[in-house]
C-alpha cells in the first residue's frame, strides 16, 4: 500500500483524487503540514501559482515541501504545480520550490490558445493521451538529468527528473488516468527502493 497526498490548498483536487484512485493506493487530501510525513508520494494540482503559493507561505508549508522534495520521495506536479516545481521561471528573480532542473514561463500560450485540447505522444505512458491545456505554462529548457517526456509544437511539456514529474496540461480533467497510473509506479518503485536499502 501507497498514500499520495494532494495539496488541497487551491486547484483542482478532487479530479486528482478522483484519478489516484486505485487498488493498493490510498489517497490523502492534504490540508495541514503534518500529515506530509505519512505520505509516500504528493501531488501539486493545477490552479494559480502565485496564490498557491501564497497560501504555501500563509499556512507555513514552504519549508516541509521542500524537504518532501529533498527527501527524495515523489512529487508530481500538473500546470501551476510545475510552475511550482520549477528552477526558474522567466521574469522573475527565483523559482518556488526549485524541485526540477527546468526553466519555465508562464502562460506561455497567449491569448488567442487561453484554453485547448491535443493528442499527445507521452514518453513511457501512450501515444494518445488527451491534453487539456489551460493557461499553460511551457517548458523552455531543461538541465541535462531531466528527460523530456513529451512536446506540443515542438515545446516541451511535460518532463520527469528521476522521481519528480511535471506536465503543462491537465491530465486530471479527463478520465484517462494512465498518467496517474505512471506516477503511482514511481511512488511504489520509490518506497521498495527504501525498503530495500
Ligand atoms: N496560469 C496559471 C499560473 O500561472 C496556471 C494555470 C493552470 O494551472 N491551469 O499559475
Amino acid at each position: 500500500m501507497v498514500k499520495i497526498g494532494v495539496l488541497a490548498l487551491q486547484g483542482a483536487v478532487r479530479e486528482h483524487v478522483k484519478l489516484l484512485q486505485a487498488p493498493g493506493v490510498e489517497v490523502v487530501v492534504v490540508k495541514k503540514v503534518e500529515q506530509l510525513e505519512e505520505l509516500d508520494g504528493l501531488v501539486l494540482p493545477g490552479g494559480e501559482s502565485t496564490t498557491m503559493r501564497r497560501l504555501i507561505d500563509k499556512y507555513d508549508f514552504f519549508e516541509p515541501l521542500k524537504q518532501f522534495a529533498k527527501s527524495e520521495k515523489p512529487v508530481f506536479g500538473t500546470c501551476a504545480g510545475l510552475i511550482l516545481m520549477a528552477k526558474q521561471l522567466i521574469g522573475q528573480s527565483e523559482g518556488h520550490l526549485e524541485i526540477i532542473d527546468m526553466e519555465v514561463e508562464r502562460n506561455a500560450f497567449g491569448r488567442q490558445r487561453e484554453s485547448f485540447e491535443a493528442e499527445l505522444m507521452v514518453k513511457g505512458i501512450a501515444d494518445d493521451i488527451m491534453a487539456v491545456f489551460i493557461r499553460a505554462p511551457l517548458i523552455k529548457s531543461v538541465g541535462e538529468d531531466v528527460e523530456i517526456l513529451s512536446k506540443y509544437n515542438g515545446e516541451i511539456v511535460a518532463v520527469r527528473q528521476d522521481q519528480f514529474l511535471a506536465c503543462s496540461f491537465h491530465p486530471e480533467l479527463t478520465e484517462d488516468a494512465r498518467f496517474h497510473q505512471y506516477f503511482v509506479e514511481i511512488v511504489k518503485e520509490t518506497k521498495n527502493k527504501c525498503l530495500n536499502v
